[in-house]
């Protein structure tokens, strides 16, 4: 059983993506918990204030470290994380490793920063990791917790089925997973490669993992080390 809080001022953005297919089944099963707080209510000040100008100048809220801190620290008195992790674009990247990596761990808190990101004290006192899901830069955390929660949770042990298993897909032995088809076996004149009709496994097999390694030699060739 794997658990996320996630920490966002926006947690309606978070409404759709835990609710459907794969990530819904692992909740309903009692594999995958996710909880969204809304950091708004942690704010301080008649007016529940989030987010200041930034010192210095220049463009852009930066999200306080108050309400931050209260937040967690409310979460903190009910759970132990493995990992409270801010959302950042300059982190380190979300790959397959960190995935499985982190799909072992038990509690894991997320927080997502908006506007210009969260004061730089938060980075250094209260989290203990930072994560990217790549070089470009989203309005908030929130997406890229979305895509961590789904990678990471149809990993847990029970949540896909053998026929689903994760271990086919892709980047999981650092080769690109290979061509998948379905009937019809001809369809506009565009047929399905022969071997995969014959019923021989083992070729079948050895097929899939050619065209594997040719596909990573193509299209990710520094996944072969
Ligand atoms: N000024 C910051 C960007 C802030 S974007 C900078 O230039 O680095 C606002 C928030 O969106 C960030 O606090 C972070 O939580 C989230 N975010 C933006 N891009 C992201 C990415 N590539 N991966 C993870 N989180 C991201």
């Amino acid at each position: 059983m794997l658990r996320f809080d996630i920490i966002t001022c926006l947690p309606h953005l978070l409404d759709g993506p835990f609710n459907y297919s794969i990530i819904h089944r692992a909740r309903e099963k009692g594999l995958l918990e996710v909880n969204v707080h809304d950091l708004r209510e942690f704010g301080v000040g008649k007016h529940q204030q989030i987010d200041d100008y930034a010192y210095g100048g220049g463009a852009g809220m930066v999200i306080m470290v108050e309400p931050i801190d209260n937040c967690l620290s409310k979460l903190q008195e009910e759970q132990t994380y493995d990992e409270v992790i801010y959302m950042s674009p300059d982190g380190e990247p979300f790959t397959q490793k960190v995935a499985n990596e982190l799909s072992l761990k038990q509690n894991l808190c997320i927080l997502c920063g908006h506007y210009k990101g969260v004061d730089e004290r938060v980075r250094e006192n209260l989290i203990t990791r930072e994560i990217s899901i790549g070089d470009y830069v989203l309005s908030g955390g929130e997406l890229g917790a979305a895509v961590m929660v789904d990678a990471i949770g149809r990993l847990i042990p029970g949540v896909l089925s053998d026929e689903t298993s994760a271990l086919t897909d892709s980047f999981q032995d650092d080769l690109i997973a290979p061509p998948v088809y379905t009937r019809p076996a001809n369809y506009n004149d565009w047929p399905v490669p022969e071997v995969l009709l014959s019923g021989h496994e083992k070729k079948i097999d050895q097929w899939r993992q050619e065209q594997s390694v040719q596909r990573t030699k193509e299209r990710r060739p520094g996944l072969l080390g």
